[in-house]
């Protein structure tokens, strides 16, 4: 439970940056508060709301984005207003926010990926995977990404559900997409693509493997691809072997084994395309002159660390796999923003329990907190950030009930009408919904969930129509 503001009938004015999972679970938690009048504005870079279930969930997945229901339900809350179209560090800095509200909560997730840190990742044809979700999935950075899939071979690099994603991904036939609410730009290249292999590559073994079992079980009922594990690689060594016998051993773990086991006592069935899984492989080069030609590997086994940990230690077999397209897969990860405590090694701004810690006094700043991945790291299902957000928000109730929020010096409609005045074209909550209904609307005739818009202009014109609607106006 929430704990209560002693000092009711007080008004906090909340801006939550960000409006994925993370920020909406926030604002959830901020409008349930009993006996305060909290006022949650939510600002977005984008013009749509939802985040990753938008923009990262894969488009065959459309049960995972009926969430955003219960978005739509917090987002008609009358002491709820959406700002899209509004960057923090670009039309308004952190200390614009923090003068006009008396808290500022940052869910801004982890929108760039991890480095390889090998030769050759920037050749021509190395992706990172999360640019080629958000470009499948019509976010407007990415709508003008190319992928060259001319070739026989891909090569997904990496163990987690964003690399099962992918890989099935290049594997559904255009039947298969027909339904979903793939962006377009996506759908042709997809249609046209000649990729008849996928080989993803894990460093560790099955028993060490991220992604979830019903994602790993998923890959079975691909229209037109078989699954290929090779038996060896199912044999476990004899750490994974006493790990998975023992209590410490999760449910996804023994089951993404059995299933494994399943596949690769499995014979092919003839399709068109093949996803390999494999394991025990880091990549250790990109090869190729003007674009990807092959991936170096080196076969790795399992060491047991002084701390325990079951980690990846390469032996002297190398390999050299043909590729002609690279998608690194290895999680995606934060970036600063400019005036907020950042802690590099984790990629995740300095916090406890959601307060934004300040490193050199080892003291709160007050009045900003965190919450999602920039809070604890791109880890965990869409679920996960409730519970995480509601520990944001119990530690900034304490902070209002304690009267450590900073009081602000002018109101949020004062900072509204300022940033419009520098320029800024704000989509409200009503301007999303004209999005809405469009997409839906040229989705409807396809039998597809909807069409998306994949560029600002487009979004902003639909948004604000021919008339700006003033965030002064009722967003909902
Ligand atoms: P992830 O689950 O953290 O997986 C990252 C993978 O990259 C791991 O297998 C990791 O191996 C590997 N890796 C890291 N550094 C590497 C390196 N240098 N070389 C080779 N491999 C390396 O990340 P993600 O797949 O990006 O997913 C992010 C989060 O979103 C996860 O919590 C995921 O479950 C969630 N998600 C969920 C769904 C869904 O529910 N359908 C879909 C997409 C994403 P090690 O384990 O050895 O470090």
């Amino acid at each position: 439970m929430s704990p209560q503001i002693s000092s009711a009938g007080k008004r906090l004015n909340v801006a939550v940056v960000g409006s994925g999972p993370a920020g909406f679970y926030t604002a959830e938690e901020l409008l349930s508060v009993a006996d305060a009048t909290v006022q949650v504005d939510m600002l977005d870079r984008l013009a749509t709301p939802w985040g990753l279930v938008r923009a990262g969930v894969a488009p065959d997945h459309p049960k995972i984005k009926l969430v955003s229901r219960a978005y739509e339900r917090t987002a008609t809350h009358s002491m709820f207003r959406f700002f899209g179209n509004v960057e923090v560090g670009v039309d308004v800095t952190h200390a614009e926010l923090a003068r006009h509200y008396h808290a500022v909560v940052y869910a801004v997730g982890a929108s760039t990926d991890r480095r390889l840190g090998i030769p050759g990742e920037d050749l021509p044809g190395s992706h990172a995977a999360t640019d080629f979700v958000g470009w499948y999935n019509g976010h407007p950075d990415f709508a003008d990404h190319v992928f060259d899939l001319s070739g026989r071979r891909a090569i997904v690099v990496g163990n987690g559900n964003v690399a099962l994603d992918v890989a099935r991904m290049l594997a559904l036939t255009p039947g298969e997409l027909a339904a979903t609410d793939t962006a377009d730009h996506a759908l042709q290249a997809l249609a046209a693509s000649s990729v008849e292999e996928i080989v993803v590559l894990g460093r560790r073994g099955p028993a060490q493997a991220a992604f979830t079992s019903v994602e790993l079980r998923e890959l079975a009922e691909l229209a037109d691809a078989d699954i290929v594990v090779d038996a060896v690689d199912v044999e476990l060594d004899e750490h994974s072997a006493a790990f998975l016998a023992s209590d410490a051993a999760t449910t996804r773990t023994r089951r993404n084994v059995e299933i494994l086991r399943q596949y690769a006592a499995r014979s092919q069935e003839g399709k068109r395309k093949r996803i390999i899984l494999r394991f025990l492989m880091s990549p250790l080069e990109i090869l190729g002159i003007d674009g990807v030609t092959a991936v170096r590997v080196v076969r790795n086994e399992i060491a047991l660390s002084t701390g325990g940990d079951l980690t990846a230690r390469p032996t002297e077999q190398i390999e050299t796999i043909e590729a002609d397209l690279v998608l690194r897969s290895i999680g995606y990860r934060g970036i600063p923003i400019e005036g907020l405590p950042f802690d590099p090694q984790r990629a995740v701004f300095h916090n406890e329990a959601g307060r934004v810690m300040d490193p050199r006094t080892a003291k709160p700043l007050p009045g900003v907190y965190v919450a999602g991945w920039v809070k604890r790291g791109p880890s965990g299902i869409i679920g996960t950030n409730k519970k995480c957000a509601r520990e944001t928000v119990e530690r900034l109730l304490e902070d209002a009930a304690d009267c450590r929020l900073p009081e602000p010096d002018a109101t949020p409609d004062e900072l509204m009408t300022h940033m419009e005045s520098r320029g800024t074209k704000i989509v409200t909550y009503r301007g999303w919904a004209a999005i809405d209904t469009h997409e839906r609307g040229l989705g409807e005739s396809l039998g597809r969930p909807r069409v998306k818009l994949v560029r600002r202009d487009e979004m902003l014109t639909h948004a604000l129509g021919g008339e700006h609607p003033l965030f002064s106006v009722r967003t909902t």
